[in-house]
């Protein structure tokens, strides 16, 4: 009777244990969720400034080009030169500006139209100090309606067989006929198109300009689509869709995977113009999805919709991180539990059961391909992400650089407070790293402590700047252990990553450069190219 009674009370009790267990994972799940919700909420609003910002641009430009009129400007300097290319039967600029105009089938020189060129010289103006803002700004158009094109920046000669295309463009076409009919002048927001002078994909801001009633032509901004894709920052965030009001994806992160297609059930249209079936959701709802959740918001500067995609995976990750403890001693109760019916001493070291929980938890940030301690991309992680923009690069004609860090002297903050004040600091310096790089910039653990990041679209001088910039916060910062205060600083390494360089190579170099850092000193940055280049002026004095 006494041995029924143990039997039943320790089957309650373990019984017991799950239910608390599954208490608390539903819990935490909901939280881990309401996370995810919040990161998502914030990168909206992010982007949807900088599409607002985008619509800000256009009416400034707008408005210079209504003003020019209503002021009935002089028409100043006009030295237009045009070429004729018999081929394409076209007429281009030939002058040494900053932007291409030109005339497709026919060119006119009436007073009226000199007038117009100088406007859309002086809308425009600005390209460059607009492309420094909003590097997302493929191109700025005037179309105009007596048949020229003024294009910032200036188009390469071998690509002029191309411009003939930029009139055949649905929406330029489309809206220079409807606005000479009502004229409308408000703002509009083209479909996504495949830009005819390369390979990206654009959605143009545009709006008509009128001289009084009458329609003089359009100003565009062209918008690289994927530039969204680099405003999403969140580990919780797995993938997003930027869709428009015919449910074309403006912008993915995962436009072709398999993963995605087995979500979104993938009509295959042209290859640029996939369709994805999504969802039917209200603003602001979460809604699951198979193995995902989906967050969905309206943008408040387009008439655009967003899908926030994350997995189980990756909430589950999150959860577990935050109930280290309380899984630990859940186990424990289970084991004791279990040893006790056996009647043997199970002896239950509760360290030993916090390591195997964050052995098991490496196992899935290697699957996310995140580094377990300091939250940077591991080096499988990293590599992925740097042949991704590699490709990019190739595609756009971009450079990038690495920078390779090495924490100085780091063996003795192991050695004087022991491993966790290291791991401590490991931690505490990729969080000084992050909070004073780009969104766009990656930063990887390489491995022990020497980390890299990756700077996408940035010149060698660039990122020489960058990670002096990081050197000195990282110089400038006391950390608190136990009330211990610490001081670090760091060695870098940069060099240039172009199409014609491996990501192994490029590592190499900057390897190379971060020691010749650790040798003059430490606390330094130095770049492969000047040690090079010094190499070489030595070489040739001898
Ligand atoms: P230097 O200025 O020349 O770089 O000196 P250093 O002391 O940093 O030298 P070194 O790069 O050889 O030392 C790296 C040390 O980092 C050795 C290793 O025990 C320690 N380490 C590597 N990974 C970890 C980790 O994850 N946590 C901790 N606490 N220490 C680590
Ligand atoms: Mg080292
Ligand atoms: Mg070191």
């Amino acid at each position: 009777m006494k041995k029924f009674w143990g039997k039943f009370l320790r089957s309650t009790a373990v019984i017991c244990l799950f239910i608390i267990f599954a208490v608390n994972y539903r819990f935490e799940m909901i939280k881990s969720i309401d996370k995810f919700k919040k990161e998502s909420d914030e990168n909206h609003s992010f982007m949807d400034q900088s599409i607002s910002s985008v619509n800000e641009l256009l009416s400034i430009l707008e408005t210079s080009g209504t003003m020019y009129y209503k002021k009935n400007s002089r028409v100043e300097n006009n030295d237009f030169n045009f070429k004729y290319f018999q081929k394409d039967n076209i007429y281009v600029s030939t002058d040494e500006a900053e932007r291409t105009v030109v005339w497709i089938d026919k060119i006119s020189s009436s007073w009226a139209v000199k007038k117009e060129l100088d406007m859309s010289e002086v809308i425009a103006t600005n390209y460059g100090n607009i492309s420094k803002v909003l590097p997302e700004v493929a191109y700025i158009y005037y179309v105009s309606d007596s048949g020229f094109i003024n294009i910032f920046p200036k188009v390469p000669k071998e690509k002029y067989s191309l411009l003939k295309d930029i009139n055949k463009l649905d929406f330029i076409k489309k809206k220079l006929s409807i606005n000479k009919k009502r004229g409308e002048t408000e703002p509009f927001w083209s479909e996504i198109y495949k830009d005819p002078l390369g390979d990206d994909l654009l959605i143009t801001r545009g709006v008509p300009v009128y001289d009084g009633n009458t329609l003089k032509g359009l100003i565009t901004i062209g918008l690289k689509s994927d530039f969204f894709i680099k405003k999403i920052n969140s580990n919780l965030i797995s993938d997003f869709f930027l869709v428009d009001g015919r449910d074309n994806a403006l912008s993915s992160r995962n436009f072709d995977t398999k993963e995605v297609s087995k979500f979104y059930d993938i009509l295959p249209k042209k290859i640029y113009e996939k369709r994805y079936k999504l969802p039917d959701m209200q603003p602001c709802d979460i809604e699951k999805i198979g193995k995902y959740y989906v967050y969905y918001e309206q943008s408040n500067s387009a008439p655009w919709r967003v899908y926030y995609v994350t997995n189980i995976l990756k909430l589950n990750s999150e959860l577990l991180k935050g109930n280290l403890v309380f899984i630990a001693f859940w186990f424990m109760a289970l084991i004791f539990l279990y040893g006790s019916s056996k009647r043997k001493a199970v002896v239950v070291d509760s360290q030993q059961t916090i390591e195997k929980l964050q052995i098991m938890l490496r196992k899935i940030d290697k699957e996310v391909e995140k580094d377990f301690l300091t939250g940077a991309y591991n080096r499988k992680g990293f590599t992925k992400i740097t042949n991704l923009e590699l490709d990019r690069m190739k595609r756009y004609h971009i450079d990038a650089c690495v920078v390779m860090m090495d924490i100085d002297h780091f063996k003795k903050f192991n050695d004087t407070y022991g491993h966790a004040c290291g791991d401590f600091v490991l931690k505490s310096f990729v969080k000084v790293v992050t909070k004073n790089i780009r969104l766009s910039d990656i930063v990887g653990r390489w491995g022990g402590e020497e980390f890299l990041i990756l700077l996408p679209e940035t010149d060698y001088k660039g990122a020489l700047l960058a990670a002096e910039k990081i050197r000195k916060m990282v110089e400038r910062e006391t950390f608190y252990y136990h009330k211990q205060s610490l001081k670090i600083t760091v060695t870098m390494g940069v060099s240039n990553l172009n199409v014609r360089k491996t990501l192994e190579k490029t590592v190499e170099e900057a390897d190379e450069a971060m020691y010749v850092g650790k040798k003059d000193g430490r606390n330094r940055v130095v770049g492969y190219q000047d040690i090079m280049s010094k190499d070489k002026d030595l070489k040739w004095k001898k």
